[in-house]
């Protein structure tokens, strides 16, 4: 009997990472794909921290923290999906911890906590704005020490091959790859393959999103015959610094610590009151009685609805009533950020508006991770963990701070499952990539004009406010792109733009449809011919 091949993980954020780390711990050995440099994630780009309670016998803790996340999610999570999560929660930040993560401490060498929009207390673990680099830095290192684990950067996944290739259910086999200096795409086989891509912000701008957030992922297990549910719930953050030269993201975390959102009028008010506090003078009270704290959908419509009202580019973000140097000795890498920009935290009102954050929905997937057809049937060998699966953690709506932890509790339990099932051997020759015939791609810049309609179309049709003709107007447009990508697709060898492009253009149909096809306004799902059928997260 041959022996069977690695499991194959494919990216390397906090969840691929980490999935990698159980597998070879377990004996399982592991290759890991990821398409740029290893740190290049979502994750690594992290700012605010991961919402955890770390004691199992604080009943009462764990208990807000699930009520708080079934709150945002706005009637829409899988409640035993939250609890289990909410629950390992304390086991997967002492993983952490022992893998030389450094979470902020206070005075006493206690874990420092800060808390977040739709957050009722502080339970929020962050290595002051940086916690996503630290937690990948800490990971890297310990991939990088483990002998059962080789990673391939720059290689981009191409595509999933199946056992049979006619019948999805058969399972999954091995990958198509390309690494970035190579023309061709090779097959690996795999004795299980763990999607760990990330979301799919780039299909917007303005977006948080670091370039490699291509929906791959979804793409790929699309494709490959799993269901990929929920994708009209688009996150996006309500404070993005609007400037020509940058965009990024400012987190939650400042408005925890008192920064408040405020229009030209709140501000010229507040100004010309003398008192100490802006939050009264806050447009966002108009939405939710929590103002700058609601949670992240209410406050992302309170300033698109403001930003649609009065045509400006933006709305403010002030923090001049709070101290300076505490928030520069908090927030430093923002503050770095914001310096290049000519502004100072504590000083100077920052010009912000929303932009495309985190992806909701994803591939469908049971408690173990594994990867679900349409009928709800586990595909043999595909698992997806992260943000690329949709496990009915976050609903309707992701709770702040949710999502790292959601990644890692779930790339461990994806692991467990591994090391529990007798690895399969492939037991066939997998097919090669048929480039008979394909020409090298001769124009990307044709390529990066479809990639500007595709964004122009999602940011202006299938924003944060929605309506009937926009959704079918996106549908035409995507259509044609998609005609258009095909036909590239069909002609030329595949390079990572043109990979990447063809992968967007179908997330971008799946979030149409699925937005298309909801019946009520729900969580981050806001279509103003619907507003008569409102169901809102807890404002
Ligand atoms: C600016 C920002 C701030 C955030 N702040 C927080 C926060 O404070 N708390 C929180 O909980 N969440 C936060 N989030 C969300 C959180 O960071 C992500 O949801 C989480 O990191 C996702 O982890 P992941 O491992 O699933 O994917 P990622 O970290 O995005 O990693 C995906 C990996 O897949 C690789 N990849 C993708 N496609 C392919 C392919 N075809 N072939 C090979 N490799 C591929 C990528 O290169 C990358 O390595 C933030 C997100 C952003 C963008």
């Amino acid at each position: 009997m041959p022996e069977a091949p690695p499991v194959a993980v494919v990216g390397s954020g906090i969840a691929g990472l980490f999935c990698a780390l159980r597998l070879a711990e377990g004996g399982r050995p592991v290759q890991i794909f990821t398409k740029r440099r290893t740190q290049d994630s979502s994750t690594n780009w992290a700012q605010g921290g991961i919402a955890a309670i770390l004691d199992k016998t604080a009943k009462e803790a764990i208990e807000a923290h699930v009520q708080d996340t079934l709150a945002a999610g706005a009637g829409a999570c899988n409640e035993k999906v939250v609890r289990a999560v909410v629950g390992e929660a304390g086991d997967r930040i002492r993983d952490l911890l022992s893998l030389g993560v450094n979470f902020q401490r206070d005075e006493h060498g206690e874990l420092h906590r800060v808390r977040e929009g739709g957050h009722s207390s502080r339970r929020i673990l962050h290595a002051k704005d940086a916690t996503g680099r630290e937690i990948e830095r800490s990971l890297i290192d310990a991939v990088n020490a483990h002998t059962g684990i080789t990673v391939h950067s720059d290689t981009i996944v191409v595509d999933l091959i199946r056992r049979d290739h006619t019948n999805p259910s058969a399972g999954v086999v091995g990958l198509w790859v390309q690494h970035e200096d190579d023309v061709d795409v090779h097959t690996v086989p795999a004795s299980a393959v763990v999607l760990a891509t990330g979301g799919a912000g780039q299909l917007w701008a303005p977006t948080t999103n670091p370039p490699v957030s291509t929906g791959d992922g979804l793409a790929m297990a699309a494709r490959f015959g799993a269901h990929v549910k929920d994708m009209a719930f688009v996150q996006f953050h309500p404070t993005s610094i609007e400037h020509p030269s940058r965009t990024f993201l400012i987190t939650e975390a400042l408005r925890g610590e008192g920064a408040v959102l405020l229009d030209d009028e709140g501000l010229a008010q507040w100004r010309a009151s003398g008192d100490a506090d802006p939050a009264p003078y806050s447009f966002t009270l108009n939405a939710s009685p929590k103002g700058s704290m609601g949670t992240r959908d209410v406050v992302a419509r309170a300033i698109d609805a403001n930003l649609k009202r009065s045509g400006r580019d933006a709305v403010w973000l002030v923090t001049e009533h709070l101290d300076a140097d505490m928030l520069t000795d908090r927030f430093p890498t923002i503050q770095n950020m914001l310096a290049d920009l000519g502004l100072r935290l504590g000083v100077d009102p920052l010009p912000v508006r929303p932009a495309a954050h985190y992806t909701v929905g994803g591939v469908a997937v049971d408690m173990n991770g594994q990867a679900m057809d349409p009928s709800n049937r586990p595909l043999p060998g595909l698992y997806a963990i992260g943000e690329v699966a949709c496990t009915g953690m976050h609903g309707a709506n992701r709770l702040a701070s949710n999502s790292l932890l959601e990644a890692v509790v779930y790339a461990q339990r994806t692991a467990a499952h591994l090391l529990n099932t007798t690895p399969e051997s492939t037991h066939q020759d997998l097919p090669s990539w048929r480039a008979d015939g394909l020409l090298p791609v001769e124009e990307h810049g044709a390529l990066a004009h479809d990639l500007n309609s595709l964004r122009e179309t999602m940011g202006r049709e299938v924003g944060i406010m929605r309506k009937d003709a926009r959704l079918a107007r996106a549908r035409r447009r995507l259509n044609l792109l998609a005609e258009e990508v095909d036909q590239t697709w069909r002609r030329c060898r595949p390079t990572k733009e043109l990979v990447e492009l063809r992968n967007m253009v179908q997330v971008a149909a799946l979030v149409v449809k699925d937005a298309s096809a909801q019946h009520e306004n729900r969580g981050l799902h806001y279509n103003a011919d619907l507003i008569a059928a409102t169901r809102e997260s807890t404002p």
